[in-house]
């Protein structure tokens, strides 16, 4: 009964976000058009309309703003306080889009947002308020106050070169329409759309930051270990040579690991990969022998006893469980697609495609991907204050 009642509100919810979004006018023409308002798009939308210019931002869900929604587990890890180019998939192309004050324009966008961060491990950063949708609604806010036009459950399913601008052709749940623009920007994230019919080079997109599958040494059972949680230096082996290595949390599960280390090493690894964990986390070894020792040849007070048990009670096994990747798991549920708009089109100096005036690109629609611990936001913030400003100085020549 009580499901059928929580069922029907949220299906009235989106009702009625349907219908307030079929309100919003749409206009004919607008200096910027952005396709996807997530948060690549919508700091793109602030930064071109705060120089003047007209825009409208086309996403085709109900509502802007709700790919926040669910990050760093609905309190969102909007940036990290230790940002760095090699922890992206493309250091160079990060570095040269980003610039050497890439923390201080990040938070300087979210303090412009009235959004307080606070730090936790690792220099993740959160909103105080440690609420994913407090950042949704200021940077909506913000839009609004900017005069963007927030056109919702309108989807961009055609861009085609009209009147030295563009001709946006949209449609949705809140109706279908076109508009033309002087400038696009594509903010449209990681899945294939619109982007991919532009003839802009495209590189495959698979999913990462997500659990891996794995399969476990003889004599040690996944399902036996499956919901135990351990602190763990993880090293992602190939021909025996390490490619890759992590610190932090795993989290066995009956059909692999997953946790922030094991998310991290999904961004490097490959099938046959071996994952080494060692889940006394670096502790010298004489001195883990000595704990053993001194509690009856026990593992319990290094390791969660449930793992210890697991292994058998070998000390060998908790610092060096070797574990063959199989590929990625629960990849419907990946926290980012590498892929996408291959990035040597785009000039990182505007993020305008070299040779289309007037197309620009932001976020994770660009083959970028970060680490876990806020810095995929933050790229889509910074690469989407980028692409925003240019687009604005883009359309300048088209008024
Ligand atoms: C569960 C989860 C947790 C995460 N947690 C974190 C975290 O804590 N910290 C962190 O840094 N990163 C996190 N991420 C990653 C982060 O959310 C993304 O990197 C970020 O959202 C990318 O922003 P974007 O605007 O480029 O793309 P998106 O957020 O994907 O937004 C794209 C928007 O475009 C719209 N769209 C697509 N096609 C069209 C079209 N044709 N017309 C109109 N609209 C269109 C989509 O509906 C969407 O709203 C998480 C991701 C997930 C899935």
């Amino acid at each position: 009964m009580a499901r059928r009642a929580r069922g029907a509100s949220r299906s009235q919810r989106r009702a009625e976000a349907i219908e307030a979004a079929r309100a919003t006018r749409v206009p004919g023409r607008a200096d910027v058009a952005v396709v996807g308002g997530g948060p690549a798009g919508l700091a793109a939308a602030v930064a071109a309309a705060e120089t003047g210019a007209d825009v409208a931002v086309f996403e085709r869900d109900v509502a802007c703003g709700r790919t926040i929604l669910p990050t760093g587990n609905g309190r969102c890890n909007l940036s990290n306080a230790r940002l760095a180019w090699e922890r992206y998939n493309d250091p160079s192309f990060v570095e040269a889009v980003c610039g050497p004050r890439f923390d201080e324009d990040v938070l300087g966008f979210l303090e412009g947002c009235g959004i307080a961060v606070a730090e936790e491990s690792g220099g993740r950063l959160y909103p105080l308020s440690r609420q994913a949708a407090s950042v949704r609604d200021a940077l909506l806010a913000r839009a609004r106050r900017a005069g963007v036009t927030l056109a919702c459950a309108r989807g961009v399913t055609g861009l085609e070169r009209a009147d030295g601008g563009w001709r946006v052709a949209w449609d949705g749940e809140a109706g279908s329409g076109a508009l033309a623009a002087g400038a696009v920007v594509l903010a449209a994230g990681g899945g294939a759309g619109v982007c991919d019919a532009l003839g802009l080079e495209v590189a495959p997109r698979v999913p990462v930051l997500c659990p891996l599958a794995c399969e476990a040494p003889e004599g040690v059972s996944l399902e036996a270990l499956d919901g135990r949680r351990a602190h763990a230096t993880a090293r992602l082996l190939r021909d025996g040579a390490e490619v890759a290595r992590e610190r932090g949390e795993v989290l066995f599960r009956a059909y692999g690991v997953s946790g922030i280390a094991a998310f991290d090493l999904s961004r490097a690894a490959r099938p046959g990969d071996v994952l080494a964990l060692d889940l006394t986390d670096g502790l010298d070894v004489a001195r883990a022998r000595r704990l053993v020792e001194a509690a009856d040849g026990s593992l319990a007070g290094i390791v969660d006893p449930a793992i210890a048990a697991a292994l058998g009670g070998s000390l060998e096994r908790a610092r060096d469980l070797r574990l063959v990747v199989r590929g990625p798991a629960e990849a419907e549920r990946a926290q980012v697609t590498r892929g996408g708009l291959v990035c040597a089109q785009f000039d990182p100096a505007t993020l305008e495609a070299r040779r289309t005036r007037g197309l620009l690109a932001c976020g994770e629609a660009l083959d970028v991907d970060g680490a876990c611990g806020g810095f995929n936001l933050a790229w889509a913030w910074k690469s989407g204050l980028v692409a925003g400003a240019a687009a604005a100085a883009v359309v300048r020549g088209w008024r």
